[in-house]
């Protein structure tokens, strides 16, 4: 069972040749074969290509290659549909896209690809991105590994369920709004969401610029970090990508976080959260501390804002970025009699109801006279919800919060109701608001069913170090990590 380990054990055994990349890669591709007519991660893969660039790994390794240069050398890595590689589909979940295949690699694709990585596989996801349920894509649902009557999360369900299931050693996805932490702690993996700029965003379609970051889905923490390793850094080719060095993060995993200050906010310990994860949360709280860190309550004063200025600022943002699917340069058109008839034909064939619903919303709040009540006002909340953050850093170097309010709800519970899935991000979304990095790790399972509850670690701008090192220490003194669905 190759595919159920992780990147650190793989890779040690690779470079050694004890297996090779073929062997790794088909494991995944017959564990797809097993469970994903179940589970539906992939909208498509491509067998084929992915053994061939195993083979190439394969002969890498055979003529001498290290990993310390090529952290992924023979890993099978998957990637949600909303990334760009060259010779792929890129569909982003959506039917307008039609049959587009990239012209070229996202950067994160093209790092992945130069430290060795088999990238293969389309994974399924809410159409652009919109969505915590992955039930709003045109390719079908994504069930949760654990209970397949159970959403996965989303927008990138596909990504974390994926890893759950053991279908790809690791997965990248993107975060707007909690959409990597939510899926991966509804799925029972590590999911980390990096500081605005730490990740550069070319290559990626965008749903909403200012707050949109790539990030990994791991087995565990020392991944993540190796992950991250690989995909961050400054590029020339996305403006807004920092010039921060970006550190050996698996250096900072040494299992010691004696003396570092937690934060846990008191505005997220509030009604709603399922009484599970209230429990889980307050017992990560106690093993932090016996592992030597301190705990103190925090104030977040403008938390209770934060849905409402990201339902304004998001689909703001998402409504200009979508105008260029309008039939002209790519897209599956439709014609009509004159321009005007074509977009709007194309548009509303080719979008679903979710997407149209945030175009509308965000025509609203950008349309002349509600400017300034809605978007330029949602502006400043964001920026007193950023000062929150950096005001609480001044005392802590992370704060814990439960990932989700709940575990994973029924497949169709939510979808009527978008009031009541916008709220079930209420506590990942500000970290996007605030452009602070921020990961998700399993703390424990709800009884019957057992569902995967996750733990939300957010750390200060650039301070993923601290942050997984924090996460790490509580990984490796817990179990959860090691559960597997029943598959
Ligand atoms: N669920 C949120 C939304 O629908 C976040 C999505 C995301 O992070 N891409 O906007």
């Amino acid at each position: 069972m190759l595919n159920r380990l992780t990147i650190s054990e793989l890779s040690a055994r690779l470079i050694k040749r004890e297996v090779s990349s073929r062997e790794v890669t088909q494991a995944c591709l017959d564990q797809i074969a097993r469970v994903d007519g179940q589970i539906h991660a992939f909208i498509s893969h491509d067998a084929a290509d992915a053994l061939a660039q195993a083979d190439v790994a394969d002969k890498a390794i055979a003529a001498g290659a290290s990993s310390s240069q090529q952290p992924l050398l023979g890993i099978p890595v998957a990637v949600k549909d909303v990334l760009a590689v060259k010779n792929q589909p890129l569909n982003c979940g959506s039917k307008i896209l039609g049959d587009f295949v990239s012209p070229y690699d996202a950067t994160v694709i093209e790092k992945l690809k130069i430290a060795g990585a088999i990238v293969f596989g389309r994974l399924n996801m809410d159409e652009f991105a919109m969505g915590s349920s992955t039930e709003n894509s045109a390719f079908g649902v994504t069930r949760n590994p654990w209970d397949t009557t159970r959403i996965p999360g989303g927008s990138s369900g596909g990504s974390a369920a994926a890893v759950a299931a053991d279908e790809a050693i690791a997965t990248l996805g993107t975060d707007t709004g909690g959409s990597i932490r939510q899926p991966a702690a509804l799925c029972g993996c590590v999911g980390l969401k990096p500081t605005y700029g730490r990740v550069s965003r070319y290559g990626l379609v965008a749903f909403a610029s200012s707050l949109d970051q790539i990030g990994p889905f791991t087995k565990d923490v020392r991944d993540c970090a190796t992950m991250l390793n690989v995909i961050g850094g400054h590029d020339r080719r996305d403006s807004t990508s920092v010039a921060h060095a970006v550190p050996d993060y698996t250096k900072a995993l040494d299992g010691n976080i004696k003396g570092l200050r937690l934060g846990l906010p008191k505005e997220y310990m509030i009604g709603g959260l399922d009484p599970e994860v209230k429990a889980a949360v307050d017992a990560a709280v106690k093993q932090l501390q016996s592992l030597g860190a301190s705990v103190e309550e925090i104030s977040l004063p403008h938390t209770e804002y934060a849905a409402a200025t990201y339902y304004i600022i998001a689909p703001a943002e998402a409504s200009a970025n979508l105008a260029r699917f309008d039939g002209i340069r790519y897209c599956a058109r439709v014609n009509g009699a004159d321009p005007i008839e074509l977009y709007s034909k194309t548009r509303g064939a080719g979008f679903g109801p979710e997407v149209k619903r945030r175009i509308i919303l965000g025509t609203y709040v950008l349309s002349s006279g509600y400017y300034d009540a809605y978007y330029l006002r949602a502006q400043k909340v964001r920026t007193l919800i950023r000062q929150d953050f950096l005001k609480a850093f001044e005392n802590v170097d992370a704060i814990i919060t439960p990932t989700t309010p709940t575990a994973a709800f029924k497949i169709g519970e939510k979808s009527d109701d978008p009031l009541q899935m916008y709220l079930s991000d209420v506590f990942t979304i500000s970290c996007n608001l605030a452009g602070i990095c921020g990961v998700s790790i399993p703390c424990g399972f709800t009884k019957s069913p057992k569902l995967p509850i996750g733990l939300q670690l957010l750390g200060k701008p650039f301070g993923e170090e601290t942050m997984l090192k924090i996460a790490h220490a509580y990984e490796q003194s817990t179990v959860w990590h090691r559960e597997k669905p029943a598959l």
